[in-house]
């Protein structure tokens, strides 16, 4: 496990890689984004492709997946008021929605697009994600699963040939040279990134949930997209992403920000669904991490803070479990808090993590490299390292 030496991400995070300046590869996606890029040039391709997909007769331009979070506000209120598109807005309905999430929500459907909220079924839901979480400690591989496959098969059925994503994981959290230049999404990209561990479906079928059960998580295949000319794009690999940017402008629209940060940095994200906490949750076992260190970075990277005030900032804030939202999922999973805390210890990542042999850490499980590279242990979890 090394660390950047721009930020603060460890190479056990998925996608970052180092190179041999020990720089990673989102560090140096930003510095593309920032020094290298041609804005303008990408804003030019941005409007000839949404000029030559613009639909006639009446039909919806293209589909924006959404969540109603800051991100997808500024997408749907772009596409429809800079660029005069005509989208359906589609969003996967998670478990345990938040008040706020279905403010902001109501408040990005009020821009002025049709929408389509989707629930899948709970009892399928509960079987897939509890699946997930044992399997790869992770509840929103569902979520995701969910979001590429039922837009993608909208786009299909509803023949709108236009998807329009936000910003690409792969260039805003580390991804390879080659993914960083593509702005289009296909199922090499969302085995990649797509938060799905690098499956499909078809890999969760047994005898207790069938392939039939899964088929709301089924991707068209590349043919059927291909052959119902499906084009599907990032709007952050034309138009440049800045989260607090994109945050502000939301606000000025009637996006709402939490009163503060429901954990990590910021107040104006991960607000819609309270399960995506235990996600971030559990990088703390699989990866070293929270969404404190992500945050951080991003901050690092946009010249906001240098690396020594995130250190500091680490140092300084130790964040809390999620008690309740682990609750929360406990109840609709129906499993116990002890059973989760369970499957929480069997994602620990032992390639990383090791049990402290004498000093502060004696008995307790901690990160030697992180101790190594930053000089402390920071009391993160606390209760988890007792
Ligand atoms: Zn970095």
């Amino acid at each position: 496990m090394r660390y950047c030496k721009k930020c603060v991400l460890p190479d056990s995070r998925p996608g970052v890689e180092l190179n041999t300046d020990g720089v990673c590869s989102a560090c140096v996606g930003a510095r593309e984004k920032r020094e290298l890029i041609d804005w303008q040039g990408r804003e030019r391709a941005l409007a000839a492709v949404l000029k030559e997909n613009k639909a006639s007769g009446g039909q919806y331009d293209c589909i924006v997946p959404v969540s109603g979070g800051k991100d997808s506000t500024w997408q749907a209120y772009t596409l429809k008021n800079k660029y005069g598109l005509k989208p359906l807005a589609l969003t996967y309905k998670c478990k345990y929605r938040t008040p706020l999430g279905q403010k902001n929500l109501d408040n990005l459907i009020d821009i002025g697009v049709d929408h389509i909220d989707f629930t899948v079924s709970p009892e399928i839901e509960r079987k897939f994600m509890l699946k997930t979480l044992q399997r790869n400690g992770s509840v929103s591989l569902v979520e995701h699963m969910a979001m590429w496959a039922i837009t993608l098969k909208m786009a299909v059925k509803l023949g709108i040939k236009l998807v329009v994503w936000g910003e690409n994981p792969g260039l805003e959290y580390g991804g390879s040279e080659k993914d960083r230049g593509n702005p289009y999404l296909n199922h090499d990209w969302i085995r990649k990134y797509g938060v799905t561990n690098g499956t499909f479906a078809a890999d969760w079928a047994d005898a207790e949930l069938t392939l039939d059960e899964l088929c709301t998580f089924t991707l068209p295949t590349e043919a059927e997209l291909s052959d119902a000319r499906i084009k599907s794009i990032f709007l952050g690999w034309y138009l440049r992403w800045d989260p607090l940017e994109v945050a502000e402008f939301s606000r000025s629209i009637g996006f709402q920000w939490a009163d503060r940060p429901v954990f990590g940095l910021y107040p104006y994200a991960d607000l819609d669904c309270d399960f995506i906490v235990i996600h971030h949750f559990f990088k703390w076992y699989k990866f070293g991490i929270t969404r404190l260190w992500d945050n951080l970075a991003i901050e690092i990277r946009n010249g906001r803070l240098t690396r020594e005030e995130a250190v500091h900032y680490i140092k300084n804030n130790p964040e809390p479990i999620p008690e309740l939202q682990i609750k929360n999922l406990c109840a609709f999973l129906n499993i116990t808090e002890e059973r989760f805390w369970q499957i929480a210890e069997s994602h620990r990542n032992l390639d990383i993590w090791q049990r402290g042999s004498g000093g502060p850490q004696k008995g307790q499980w901690y990160l030697p490299a992180l101790v190594e590279e930053f000089g402390f242990w920071p009391d993160t979890y606390a209760a988890d390292v007792k």
